[in-house]
């Protein structure tokens, strides 16, 4: 998850305009006279920040519909932003739900619903494989339930989930815990797109590994942990300056990385933690509980 700054250097107006002259187009003549009303949904979307409770769909013919859909599946010269988004975005964190893949395009507001948003650049979103999995609700029952949008929505910016870990030990209970001030407006939509988008990933999965190896081998977790921390707050330090340095590598205070790490800085964790390293006999850098291999 993350903030993202919209493709601006794409004029999505102009790219319209080009398209309706384009007589080798299916849709030539016929594009020319929806121009006004595709725009108007551009100009909207973007005033509704693109919140799926405010963006108004536009109706379009369904020839109109469908072609808008085969030039996003097949982009024309007149739309490189299509490819550029998603090549740009390859190497980053997945801004709708923070792993570590990228590379394919979102529709935020899908093209089934919303064909008139097929190729507008600011409805397109680099994603994971989690633009497969999650759900296709944008929005739920409560006014305030809605998708976040990477485009749109600041929140993303700030950490709003973390691990949260329990009955430690070789076999852990580990849930996803809000991070976000309980009395922040966007509580609700950040829970919805958690449920819809976040939870449907192998974020568990994710984290269960790296709370398996940082119980065989500390330093993964944080390479200073290779020798026990001489005070707790000196764990606490350790695996804040590597969150930190997450945060920052990936771009993102909700990479999968920086959940876990957070997760790790829960008091009745620390304290377990820096019990473990204090174990007789414990090796540098080896286990920290039997059995832990
Ligand atoms: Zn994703």
């Amino acid at each position: 998850m993350n903030r993202l700054d919209p493709p601006d250097y794409f004029d999505d107006a102009a790219a319209l305009d080009a398209l309706a002259l384009n007589t080798r187009l299916k849709c030539y003549p016929s594009l020319a006279a929806q121009v006004p009303a595709i725009k108007a949904g551009y100009v909207q979307y973007v005033a509704a920040m693109g919140n799926s409770h405010g963006v108004v769909n536009i109706a379009l013919p369904v020839p109109i519909q469908a072609q808008l859909k085969a030039l996003y599946a097949s982009p024309s010269k007149e739309l490189p932003h299509i490819n550029r988004i998603r090549e740009e975005s390859e190497a980053n964190c997945c801004p709708m739900c923070g792993s570590f893949h990228s590379g394919t395009l979102d529709h935020l507001l899908p093209k089934a619903d919303y064909p008139v948003f097929a190729i507008f650049g600011h409805n397109l979103v680099p994603a994971c494989k989690c633009n497969s999995t999650r759900t296709n609700l944008l929005t739920g029952a409560n006014p305030h339930e809605r998708i976040l949008h990477p485009y749109f929505d600041d929140i993303l910016r700030e950490r709003l989930f973390v691990a949260q870990i329990e009955d430690f030990g070789l076999v852990p209970r580990i849930t996803l815990r809000p991070a976000l001030d309980p009395f922040d407006p966007l509580v609700a939509a950040v829970s919805f797109h958690m449920a819809n988008v976040v939870d449907r990933t192998s974020i568990l999965r994710y984290l269960r590994t790296s709370w398996t190896n940082l119980l065989r081998r500390p330093s993964l977790a944080a390479a200073e942990l290779r020798a026990a921390p001489a005070t707790r707050q000196a764990l606490r330090d350790i695996l804040t300056a590597e969150l930190d340095r997450q945060d920052d590598t990936h771009g993102s205070r909700n990479n999968w990385r920086s959940v876990f790490l957070a997760g790790l800085l829960d008091d009745p964790l620390l304290d377990w933690l820096f019990a473990a390293f204090l174990r007789p006999g414990w090796a540098a850098d080896g286990p920290l509980i039997e059995g832990a291999v």
